[in-house]
């Protein structure tokens, strides 16, 4: 069987993508290779408009955690103090990697299903003389979209520089490129822009390439290795070239389907679809209306109902929804709209939710017919 994966990546994808990534042998250190390489590079700062004067993109090996690693452990100077914001397992995961790293940190935590407190994250600030501020933009946990425009007035204000995980949003959410707080983002081939997993990329102000960490404080994540060799056209190791192969094509298809914002108006869409599907069988969303992203929405499990039976079940049908992380793993399960997915599947899925939740059948309602 077929699944279609509404976990929060790898993400179903298209057919195309999916001959791309096989379609060819391809050698690292031959001109193809580097011609591609360019290709993508540019793609990505163009997903954005992100002026190649100012912005750099820089590819490499490795899942989501890679390139936020690699961002935080490069782009942070030797002297850099750093404020995390928490409000969830990847906020959290921040903290971790700035304490392996050795890097001076504190953090404003949260509840995992609060909204960022920015008064507490504006008192830190005066208070901290931090150099630097990290985030999560869409806090994958419980699918809220953190406000990331107001995070980038209090860095500005604050005269720190802002680096953002834009793993599970870079693609479908907007980011704050225009503020100059914002001096890099980290994100992943496999979540919003469809590709294959194995490929991450972190996207960089050029200036903040320059005050790098010296000396290193690791060999394979220290960016300015990745971006001097990639803009003379080579790679120090060994690309994950079927993943490039991959991204190059799923770069093509968001372009040829109107960008990110139209990316944004699909998920949107098919999330609302599913929202209201579920709110009129008395599923309730575990966040207020207007705080979720696009990409995913958490909801309650329905009293009686293991995440086990429901996920079993819909497994069967040939859906793959995702657990609660931690702590919320008895409370909730997740849908994600990310990927190459259409309104009937979505159909399909609420027809099999539906079947799995009450064995009844499901009648779609007038508003929610394909086609309208
Ligand atoms: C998926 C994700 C990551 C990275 O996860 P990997 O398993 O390393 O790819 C990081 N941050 C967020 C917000 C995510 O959703």
């Amino acid at each position: 069987m077929r699944y279609i994966l509404l976990n929060p990546g790898p993400v179903s994808i298209s057919d195309g993508v999916r001959k791309a990534a096989v379609a060819t042998d391809l050698c690292h250190r031959e001109p193809e290779y580097y011609v591609l390489q360019d290709r993508i590079r540019s793609g990505l700062l163009d997903v954005y408009n992100c002026s190649p004067d100012e912005w750099t993109s820089v590819l490499l090996g490795g899942s989501g955690t890679t390139a936020l690693e690699a961002m935080l452990s490069s782009l942070l100077p030797r002297q850099a103090r750093l404020l995390v914001v928490e409000n969830g397992v990847y906020g959290e995961r921040i903290s971790r990697i700035a304490g392996i790293h050795n890097i001076e940190f504190s953090a404003v935590q949260h509840e995992w299903t609060d909204p960022i407190d920015f008064e507490r994250v504006e008192e830190a600030l005066s208070a901290g003389d931090f150099t630097h501020v990290a985030a999560v933009h869409h806090e994958t946990t419980t699918g809220r979209l953190n406000d990331m425009g107001r995070l980038a007035e209090l860095c500005e204000q604050a005269g720190a520089g802002l680096l953002l995980d834009t793993v599970s949003s870079f693609g479908a959410e907007n980011i704050p490129f225009g503020s100059p707080a914002l001096i890099a983002c980290a994100a992943t081939a496999n979540k919003c822009l469809h590709g294959i997993p194995g490929l991450c990329f972190v996207l960089s102000r050029k200036t903040s390439l320059e005050t790098a960490a010296e000396p290193p404080r690791s060999l394979y994540l220290h960016l300015p290795l990745w971006v001097t060799a990639q803009d003379q056209q080579g790679t120090p190791f060994t690309p994950p070239v079927n993943s490039l192969l991959a991204l190059d094509k799923a770069l093509a298809e968001l372009r040829n389907q109107g960008g990110w914002k139209a990316r944004h108006a699909h998920y949107s869409s098919l999330a609302g679809q599913v929202r209201r599907a579920l709110s009129r069988q008395g599923v309730k969303p575990l966040l207020e209306p207007g705080d979720s992203s696009c990409v995913l929405n958490a909801y309650c499990l329905p009293s009686g109902k293991t995440y086990a039976e429901i996920h079993d079940g819909l497994k069967q049908r040939g859906f793959i929804i995702y657990a609660g992380q931690g702590r919320l793993v008895s409370e909730m399960f997740r849908i994600s709209t990310m990927g190459d997915i259409s309104r009937y599947d979505m159909e399909r899925l609420l027809a099999a939710l539906s079947s799995v939740l009450f064995q009844d059948a499901w009648q779609p309602s007038m508003g929610d017919k394909i086609g309208q």
